[in-house]
């Protein structure tokens, strides 16, 4: 039962105050990682929502993104492309900027990893304000493919970033 699934999942995410800084409560998905029933369903449930759907590539965005989005791309049997953090990328990269509650950060395509056509689902663990996943969507656009969907373990509903992503649409596991 989905229901169920969703049940296990959400009782390992562990929940830590004031990390990485007072007043944050971080969503900490290692407990669930460790558990190979809640990974495995995790990852079940985000493959049945696109299974209808064409997906050619799953763009994950660095570092927790990366766990999930491999593993979800071996799943689907599509190729899986990082979105890295700057300087990472050992050749050509596209590069968007997107702001933070104080300064920019910024995430790197490389160039060549994504072309005309392609339909992509981006995935990350946690989506907050949607800077993040709204970045590596405009990454994928640049690179003239599609932004299908964006996929997150866990959203923050109190915050924006549905909206942020939007009009590509969103799909989450757990809310809280
Ligand atoms: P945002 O750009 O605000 O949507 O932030 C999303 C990125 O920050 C994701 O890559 C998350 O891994 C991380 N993040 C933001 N808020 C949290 C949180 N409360 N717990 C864990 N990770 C978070």
């Amino acid at each position: 039962m989905t229901i169920d699934r969703i049940e296990h999942i959400k009782s390992l995410v562990r929940p830590v105050p004031d990390f990485p800084k007072p007043g944050i409560l971080f969503r900490d998905i290692t407990p669930m990682l460790a558990e190979p029933r809640a990974f495995n369903a995790t990852l079940d449930i985000v493959a049945e929502e696109f299974a209808g759907q064409r997906i050619d590539a799953i763009v994950g965005i660095e570092s927790r993104g990366f766990i999930f989005g491999a593993s979800l791309a071996s799943r689907m049997a599509v190729g899986f492309v990082p979105a890295r953090k700057p300087g990472k990328l050992p050749v050509a990269v596209e590069r968007v900027e997107y702001a933070l509650e104080y300064g920019t950060d910024a995430l790197e395509m490389h160039r060549d990893s994504l072309g005309a056509g392609r339909r992509v689902l981006v995935v990350d663990d946690v989506i907050a304000t949607g800077g993040t996943a709204w970045a590596a969507c405009e990454l994928v656009r640049r690179l003239k493919a599609e932004p299908v969907a964006v996929a997150c373990v866990i959203e923050l509903t109190f915050l924006p970033g549905r909206g942020r992503v939007a009009p590509v649409p969103l799909f989450t596991v757990v809310q809280y």
